[in-house]
């Protein structure tokens, strides 16, 4: 998915590794790995790429 905010690296897209009570994304520029929790991930969204993450 998208995000509308970016991580340092200068990508803003992240790959989805685990959903629940918090969210789980992976940077694929640098693949670092982030928790989210749902609302702010909500907030955060931009584009979800595919349905499934
Ligand atoms: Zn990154």
């Amino acid at each position: 998915m998208i995000l509308k905010k970016g991580h340092p690296c200068g990508t803003n897209r992240w790959e989805v590794i685990r959903t629940g009570a918090d969210v789980k994304l992976k940077c694929t520029g640098c693949e670092r790995v982030v928790m989210l929790d749902r609302p702010t991930l909500n907030k955060r969204i931009k584009k979800v790429i595919n349905p499934e993450d």
